[in-house]
């Protein structure tokens, strides 16, 4: 009934597709070419089509398609004939990587009484797909080898806090097997930590609490996680570098060199296993020792008790160490005037198990996207500037095709490259945003541009509605004078950190949510059907998100001055150094002065201020008067390596991979952003000589960026004239 209810309201909304943003300037662009830009972007939105959606997902989500299995290739060779379908030019572009699967896995209670741990999720009658041949067994990629018995220890989330907590009531983990709960940072945190903590094993579950039967209705009757239901994922030490563990910084190829096994630092040294909570409960059941903090207790129905023991655990765990294959597809649309200037947008299509929401929602809206801008093509229209369309094998294990992909193309892609935009898994709600602070007054266009199918009013307004919403009293009515949607900052988890975070490429994510939470996440009942039934289920969705991508890649595309802002990156670094102000107040032995930095911020704005006053002459000529003159390829050519500055060759300390000083995934967060990295850890750790050093690091890094754009400011003055 109430499906019935949506699906009339769409219809009734369908006919007012009212251009909210009609004879709005459009950043980038020539007042002059505006109209002509506008109406070529309604003609790609009109294009991609719910069905379709659909139809894409119930071949790619259809079967299990986990990376470096024969389904993955199909996957893979589907989406590239669908891609020759629209009239696209798209090759497949394989790497390798060392991708261990599992061989031998027995999890059990040895004491104080019997139990072997089910690790597996069962059949549901409710869903065929849950029956499928080669469901990926459940696992954490990247776990080490080992067969170790234990006390078993409750840590509550695993992350550095917890055991410092445990410390504190006089429970070390030393030899002992901790029982972590998903949640509160990245899993692959959890047995970092506990083996720096001296842990011989690791288990994860997901508690009912945070993940289950307390959050509502378990599947196949409602999207929760049902008791069996188990959350596979990677555990390699993602914030040290992703990619091929075996390959660090260069791409992983056959013939190509390789680590010895030994010396890689991203692989696991203890076994880690992700358990349900049906397999969690007798363990909980048999812990002793001191009743744990009230915030640590999740939903079952125990007393939760931290141990160690008398609940003793055999952890046994072997992998075969083999390298397999990874199968890129990539769609390239070369530019008609600019073809070395590229514009790129990904999404992985590689999935744990059927993973019709992780990833092959945003997968399959992604080919929509494709096969719009094919019908643009056939009726004459080229790019600009290339685009790239690219999906990605691996991206579970550890952002492994796109780091690969990344790795292989840098110099080309750090010389050419202008943005790259992510997206990911997809659902019903709101948009959210992420990404370099350049793209804020693009991306808020944007999202003035693109309409809600539910509302017919643009997708910027409930998503700023939300950030004002979630801004701290303090600071709201600053935050209400801003129109512009805010960009988060990005850390990691998906595809865009090798080329922002390594590659120092300017970067977007984005994707819808927020209505359709659930219990699926990295398991065998992420299916159509749940998708279907619990998330983005008319895939209306889905079909906004193919016509924001669109119009993003035709702004980025073809627009003569590249849609790049500035002010609004000094403001938003001007609050990551107010924060860390406050952070370092409570720090003071760190004697921490951020006035470098500050001054970096300045010249930046005042870089920013004349790049806009340039801007602001260069609307008065044409596109034609714009592009005669050599300065303009300049301007782009300096806009294009902007973010480049933010970037520094040594990169962040103990971890040189990440070059980006200014966003980075948390070293103890995993996916969590920390701004100005090496400041803000370095504080937070107590590491005080690295916080000092990185106010050297991040000032320069901001002054260098300032002078680019100050340098662009004059190009584009000059061109201007
Ligand atoms: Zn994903």
């Amino acid at each position: 009934m109430k499906r019935m209810l949506v699906l009339v309201v769409g219809l009734l909304t369908l006919g007012v597709q009212r251009p909210a943003a009609q004879g709005q300037p459009i950043r980038g662009f020539p007042q002059a070419e505006v109209e002509a830009q506008r109406a070529r972007e309604a003609q790609l939105r009109a294009v991609p089509d719910s069905g379709r959606l659909r139809r894409y997902m119930e071949v790619m989500a259809g079967e299990p398609h986990v990376a470096g299995r024969p389904g993955s290739r199909k996957v893979a060779e589907f989406a590239r004939e669908t891609f020759a379908s629209f009239g696209l030019d798209a090759q497949i572009e394989t790497f390798e990587a060392l991708m261990p699967w599992p061989a031998d896995r027995t999890v059990e209670m040895v004491s104080p009484s019997r139990h072997t741990m089910a690790i597996a999720e069962p059949v549901l009658a409710a869903d065929p797909d849950s029956a499928d041949a080669d469901m990926t067994p459940v696992f954490n990629a990247y776990s080490g080898d080992g067969d170790v018995t234990g006390e078993v220890v409750y840590v509550n989330y695993g992350m550095p806090a917890d055991f410092d907590r445990l410390e504190q009531m006089g429970i070390s983990v030393r030899g002992k097997v901790v029982l972590a709960r998903y949640g509160a940072g990245w899993r692959g945190i959890k047995p970092k930590v506990a083996y720096e903590r001296g842990a011989v094993a690791c288990l994860i579950y997901s508690d009912p609490r945070d993940d289950g039967f307390f959050q509502g209705d378990v599947y196949p009757d409602g999207p929760f996680r049902p008791d069996q239901g188990v959350q596979r994922g990677s555990v390699m030490d993602m914030p040290v570098h992703p990619g091929d563990p075996l390959s660090p910084g260069w791409a992983s190829e056959p013939g190509a060199r390789k680590l010895p096994r030994e010396q890689a630092a991203t692989i696991l040294k203890i076994p880690v296993l992700p358990i349900s909570y049906g397999d969690a409960l007798p363990l909980l059941r048999e812990l002793k020792g001191p009743v744990v903090p009230p915030e640590w207790r999740g939903g079952l129905p125990v007393t939760y008790h931290a141990g160690p023991g008398p609940a003793t655990a055999r952890v046994a765990l072997r992998f075969d160490w083999q390298t397999r294959p990874l199968h890129n597809v990539i769609v390239r649309i070369p530019g008609r005037e600019l073809p070395d200037e590229w514009v790129i947008y990904g999404n992985h299509h590689d999935a744990w198990v059927n993973g019709a929401d992780d990833p092959i929602s945003g997968a399959v809206s992604l080919m929509e996207t494709g096969r719009a801008l094919g019908e643009l093509l056939k009726t004459g229209w080229r790019p600009r500037r290339t685009i790239i369309l690219a999906l990605w094998d691996g991206e579970e294990w550890g952002l492994l095709g796109s780091t690969e992909w990344a790795e292989k193309h840098a110099a080309e892609l750090k010389a050419n490259a202008a943005v790259y935009i992510n997206s990911d898994s997809t659902g019903k709600g709101w948009l959210n945003v992420g990404g370099s602070h350049a793209l804020q007054q693009m991306m808020s266009e944007v999202a003035r541009e693109v309409n809600d199918p539910r509302t017919g009013r643009p997708v910027a307004d409930e998503s700023r509605r939300r950030q004002v919403q979630g801004t701290p009293e303090a600071q709201r009515a600053g935050r209400e004078r801003d129109q512009n949607l805010w960009l988060e900052p990005l850390g990691s988890g998906s595809d865009f950190t090798p080329f922002l975070q390594h590659l120092t490429v300017s970067a977007l994510n984005v994707g819808f949510g927020g209505e359709s939470s659930g219990g699926i996440y990295h398991s065998a009942y992420d299916t159509v059907r749940w998708y279907t039934m619990f998330s983005d289920g008319e895939f209306q969705y889905g079909r906004t998100l193919a016509q924001l991508t669109g119009t993003l890649l035709l702004r980025l595309a073809d627009a003569p001055i590249l849609p790049f802002q500035f002010t609004d990156s000094a403001d938003t670094f001007l609050r990551y150094a107010d924060e860390l102000e406050e952070l370092a107040k409570t720090r003071p032995e760190a004697r921490l002065d951020l006035a470098p930095v500050r001054a970096a911020i300045a010249q930046l704005r005042e870089a920013s201020q004349a790049f806009e006053q340039a801007y602001g002459r260069s609307q008065r000529l044409s596109t034609q008067a714009l592009a005669a003159r050599a300065e303009l390829r300049r301007v782009n050519r300096l806009l294009i390596q902007s973010e480049q500055r933010l970037g520094m060759g040594d990169g962040l300390p103990r971890r040189e991979w990440f070059k980006h000083q200014i966003y980075a995934p948390g070293f103890y967060t995993g996916y969590g952003v920390k701004t100005m990295p090496q400041i803000r850890e370095g504080l937070e750790e107590r590491r005080l000589e690295e916080a000092q050093g990185g106010v050297r690091t991040v000032s320069a890094a901001i002054s260098a960026l300032a002078q680019q754009v100050r340098e662009a400011a004059t190009q584009l003055d000059a061109a201007s004239r």
